[in-house]
């Protein structure tokens, strides 16, 4: 199949990569841009975003409130400039939603309704209903078929970056439908992939979650910044770790242990339910630990209680959780609380980018999920993500067309060698290993050790013995060996291909956790208990080094007007 030269091409088809899709197709009409999914675009991860979406609309709000609210939250890691320039965008982008086609909720007088989330100071997260993913993106989706300049490949899965003379020069892609490897040259690659919450045993986060662009980034020398910080939502459902959104309780639902206490009095007094999501998964860990948790199949739970809230209630704003309730664990919240417990949810690091979504490597952009930008720093806060992916979405599909217009094509015969390369990479690795190895066993053994040492409280001990198995897990996956020798929709190697992604991003990411000794954010050390901010307020960049561990260097955190100060809610 021939492909032509994209100016801009995007890997990537939720949220961050519709938004930069349109922001490049906006920006010239003679631009022609690609947009690669490995699953159909409706389909990512963003489609199942519940909550809500930040951004400041009320008289009672204002862009510095929400831009303290989410430095603070972020332990003071984030960049302060970028913030700014966040709360700033944040608004003009969901009313740019709004006129797409986004269904936001709406007050008896017209205007958009805003909810509490954790570790917000006033209501500002914006909603449609607890499906707030959904109708952003299908917003998104619907918008972006109006531009005949964005070509689709859905179903297309990315195995690597072409990198000639230092440049960005495409990406080689499986078309899983038809079979077959090819080579889709581009001037500029923006990496929208997504998170890698699938390198942890328990998740919220889909299947398709597994770092695939943090490790393609990483690969062709890009450093992954600050990766050691992995976000527990203290809400999902045991067992699946289906989500039961914040709105539950920013829709006033209590948490209980198993005395009937509201124990966030004990840790969050002012917030209580409502404080930041890494303390109050630390709070279920100190209630675990003192014995007042519920035991079950599938480990120890606290409830979640919405029955005071009352049928219509539920009905209208939290809908969707009663439909998962009543479908994945047989109970219906308007008359029984919910068992949930904390599950891996959200990565504050990923591809580093400055402010407009530029990475070090010559033509590659990142943004969303999969990038960092600085934004969350060391905690993100809930309903900030949603408003992330659009503002600096944008942001990076603007910058990459610029860059592209004033780029030649890249040179066939360089593709050419690059993708037959590729072809002999894969085939060697995958179809023709004589190796004994089996996937699921890998993949177990990798979950058990990050769930060991990289979970909600680390020490030096955990994560050394986690980060010591690495070299193991790797020589085991080259021994990989797949039955399914086929070209049409192989399952199989798509599995084995993020299988390695992951293995990539979870070194990356132990190996950052390993050398912070400190508590700062979701990183909590009980081997380091304080923030230490003269040794480590500075992000974390990791740099792939061959058959060893992860070279790290650092960077210094932008501060603008918010001195560091203790966080306390
Ligand atoms: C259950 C859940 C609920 C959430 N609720 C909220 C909320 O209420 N508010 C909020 O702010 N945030 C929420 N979040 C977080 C937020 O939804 C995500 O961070 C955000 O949607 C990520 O968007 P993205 O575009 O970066 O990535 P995604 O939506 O994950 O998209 C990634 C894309 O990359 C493609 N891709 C990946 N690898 C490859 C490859 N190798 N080749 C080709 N394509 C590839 C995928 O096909 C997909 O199209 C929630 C997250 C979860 C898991």
């Amino acid at each position: 199949m021939d492909v032509p030269v994209h100016d801009v091409l995007i890997v990537g088809g939720g949220g961050a990569g519709l938004r930069a899709a349109i922001a490049a197709a906006e920006a010239h009409d003679r631009l022609s841009v690609g947009v690669i999914s490995k699953v159909y675009p409706m389909r990512s991860h963003t489609v199942s975003a519940e909550g809500g979406t930040a951004a400041v609309m009320r008289e009672d709000d204002n862009f510095d409130s929400h831009a303290y609210d989410t430095i603070k939250g972020s332990d003071f890691l984030a960049d302060q400039d970028v913030v700014e320039a966040f709360v700033r965008e944040a608004r003009d982008e969901v009313i740019q939603l709004e006129h797409w086609g986004c269904p936001w909720n709406r007050d008896p007088d017209g205007r958009m309704s805003v909810r509490a989330f954790g570790g917000m100071s006033v209501k500002r997260t914006l909603f449609a209903a607890d499906k707030t993913g959904f109708h952003l993106l299908h917003a998104l989706f619907q918008t972006s078929l109006k531009y005949q300049r964005i070509t689709r490949y859905d179903e297309w899965f990315v195995t690597s970056l072409l990198v000639e003379d230092g440049k960005i020069c495409g990406v080689t892609a499986l078309n899983l439908r038809a079979g077959g490897l090819h080579a889709i040259p581009a001037k500029a690659v923006i990496i929208c992939t997504g998170g890698a919450g699938r390198i942890f045993p328990f998740t919220t986060n889909a299947a398709i979650k597994t770092g695939d662009g943090m490790s393609l980034a990483y690969r062709v020398g890009c450093p992954l910044k600050d990766l050691e910080f992995v976000q527990y939502h203290p809400t999902g459902l045991p067992g699946t770790g289906i989500l039961m959104t914040e709105a539950s309780r920013g829709e006033g639902g209590y948490l209980l242990n198993n005395k009937g206490d509201r124990y966030l009095k004990d840790y969050l007094p002012t917030r209580m339910e409502l404080g930041p999501r890494d303390m109050v998964s630390r709070a279920f860990v100190h209630e675990e630990r003192a014995g007042r948790v519920f035991s079950g199949p599938y480990g120890t739970y606290v409830h979640l209680d919405l029955r005071h809230l009352g049928e219509k209630v539920i009905d209208e704003k939290l809908p969707f959780v009663r439909e998962l309730t009543k479908n994945y664990v047989g109970i219906d919240p308007v008359y029984a609380p919910i068992p949930v417990r904390p599950v891996a949810h959200y990565m504050m690091g990923g591809v580093h980018t400055d402010i407009e979504g530029k990475t070090p490597v010559q033509g590659l952009y990142a943004a969303g999920e999969a990038a960092c930008v600085s934004m969350n720093g060391a905690n993100r806060l809930g309903s900030n993500s949603l408003s992330e992916i659009l503002v600096f979405g944008a942001r990076a599909g603007r910058t990459a067309a610029r860059y592209a217009l004033e780029q030649e094509a890249p040179s066939n015969a360089a593709l050419e060698r690059l993708a037959r390369e590729e072809e002999k990479r894969l085939q060697a690795q995958y179809f023709q290993s004589t190796g004994q190895e089996r996937m699921a066993d890998i993949r177990r053994d990798l979950h058990k050790a990050m769930e060991e040492g990289a979970g909600i409280f680390r020490t030096e001990e955990g994560l050394e013995k986690t980060c010591a198995q690495f070299p193991a897990l790797r020589e085991r996956y080259n021994r990989l060996r797949l039955e399914d020798r086929s070209q049409v929709f192989n399952t199989e190697l798509i599995a084995a291909l993020e299988l390695g992604f992951m293995l990539d991003v979870a070194e990356a990411l132990v190996t950052c956790a390993l050398l912070r000794q400190e508590s700062r954010g979701s990183h909590a050390r009980s081997d380091f208990e304080a923030r230490d901010d003269p040794r480590f307020l500075k992000h974390s960049l990791a740099y792939r080094a061959e058959g060893g561990r992860p070279r790290v260097e650092y960077l210094p955190v932008t501060i603008t007007r918010w001195q560091p100060e203790e966080r306390k809610y």
